[in-house]
């Protein structure tokens, strides 16, 4: 039986599509291997929303076929990267990989490692599907207690900066009962939370059902305990999503919600569909039905043609928001895209970097003002880690707006619930004492 070794780079949905791997190749009695030096097969299962994470595929390609010098493995290309690029990533000498598979291909995977191994083929399979969902494969996980599921596949926006509607094709959900199954088998494994994952997950629709839908029926699931989702987009909010986040209480109230840029301008170049203040009037709805809802977002500085004048109405808007995390990136020119064959690439590296420096330290003070409001509150944490990164005395979990807490271990166990009163907080973290245990 051939070993497999996959790493997987990226987003939450390659997370799942990893583990969807390993339930098709298991099927094909490929076996599963942690060690690239032991395997047959590495898989790079890849990201290409940026232009970092592309080069650090190529690099780690030289290394993997320089470290196994001399040994007949064969190396593919799955996920973005492979739909993103194509016949050109085959037809790169200096990216010396055996395949590339797309992220709509995964069943024909084993057939296209036979083929390497058996005809020396440089074999690919890059095709978009509209209607591949996998919810026939039940994925095969390593064990935690948070579990992603897949709910729809694909993106229809078209963010002019955004390659996933070409790495990743056009949208499609899978049946409510597909994913309720899955939860219950998932239930009865101990995992007692899920996420429910989406390019743009909150525009899920099965048979006229919706994303408010699905989460109260998975809520119904003995043993489900927290329900979160990622990542929706603002402009698929109506009040049905918005109740159900507030008053179900196995939803948890965080919002993942991108804003992108502050400036109307911008925003419509990057074809987001709202304005300013347009994101200002969402997030006041949600906070009037869930005053005590945790905001995040993911922000891009230096768009083309963005002004000093433009970019300070992003700092508008987080000053408006104070949102409890953001994470923040330079605008990176992606091939194909509706920008790159639009907008020239024109606001200056050193402008990129001080707009991303100005930000991350404006969040930094937001992330501390709302981690300090939680001293003294009680959360119910789930723990994840029987000890953290700096002591092994303390254990670690996520409260229900999924901010990691650090409590001293007293014996608690992975997948616990420890009622919890925060005492102290940084920007990144909450301190807390036990204050019952279930
Ligand atoms: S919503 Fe926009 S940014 Fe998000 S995946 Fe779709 S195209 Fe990309």
């Amino acid at each position: 039986m051939s070993k497999v070794y996959i790493e997987t780079y990226g987003c939450q949905m390659n997370e799942y599509d990893t583990e969807i791997v390993r339930a098709v190749l298991q099927q094909d009695r490929y076996d599963l291997t942690d060690s690239p030096a032991e395997a047959d097969v590495i898989l790079l299962n890849t990201c290409s929303v940026r232009e970092n994470a592309n080069r650090k595929v190529f690099g780690r390609v030289h290394t993997l076929r320089h470290e196994n010098n001399g040994r007949n493995v064969k190396i593919g290309i799955i996920g973005c990267m492979a739909t993103d690029f194509k016949q050109r990533l085959l037809d790169d000498p200096h990216v010396p990989v055996d395949f590339i598979v797309g992220p709509d291909s995964y069943k024909r995977l084993a057939g296209i490692i036979r083929d390497a191994f058996e005809n020396e083929e440089k074999g690919f399979d890059v095709k978009l599907s509209k209607h591949e969902t996998y919810e026939d494969i039940y994925p095969v996980r390593q064990s935690g207690v948070n579990a992603w599921i897949a709910v729809m596949r694909g993106c229809n926006n078209f963010c002019s900066f955004c390659v996933v509607p070409y790495t990743r094709g056009r949208e499609r959900s899978r049946s409510p009962l597909s994913v309720m199954n899955e939860a219950k088998k998932l239930a009865n494994e101990n995992f007692s939370q899920v996420t429910l994952l989406g390019q743009n997950v909150n525009s899920y629709s099965y048979d006229g059902k919706d994303f408010a839908y699905l989460l109260n029926k998975v809520s119904e699931i003995d043993g489900i305990e927290r329900i979160r989702f990622t990542s929706p987009h603002p402009k698929d909010f109506p009040d049905s999503l918005l109740n159900t986040v507030a008053e179900n209480p196995h939803v948890c109230k965080h919002i993942h919600l991108p804003l992108q840029a502050g400036n109307t301008r911008v925003l419509d170049m990057m074809r987001r569909t709202y304005t300013h203040e347009e994101y200002l009037d969402l997030v006041d709805r949600i906070r009037a039905k869930c005053p005590e809802i945790v905001l995040t977002t993911d922000i891009i500085v230096g768009f083309p043609s963005e002004i000093d004048k433009e970019f300070e109405d992003t700092v508008k808007i987080m000053q408006a928001v104070e949102f409890d995390s953001a994470f923040i990136f330079k605008y990176s020119e992606r091939d194909g895209t509706l920008a790159q064959k639009k907008y020239p690439n024109d606001v200056p590296e050193e402008k990129k970097t001080e707009r991303i420096m100005r930000l991350n330290e404006l969040q930094k003070e937001h992330s501390l003002k709302r981690n300090r409001a939680h001293i003294g509150r009680m959360f119910e944490v789930l723990i994840e880690q029987e000890q953290t990164k700096k002591s092994d005395t303390d254990i670690q979990g996520r409260n229900d707006g999924n901010k990691l807490v650090i409590i001293p271990n007293n014996g608690y166990h992975i997948g616990e619930f420890i009622q919890t009163e925060i005492t102290d907080a940084t920007a990144h973290v909450l301190k807390g004492k036990v204050i019952n245990h279930k």
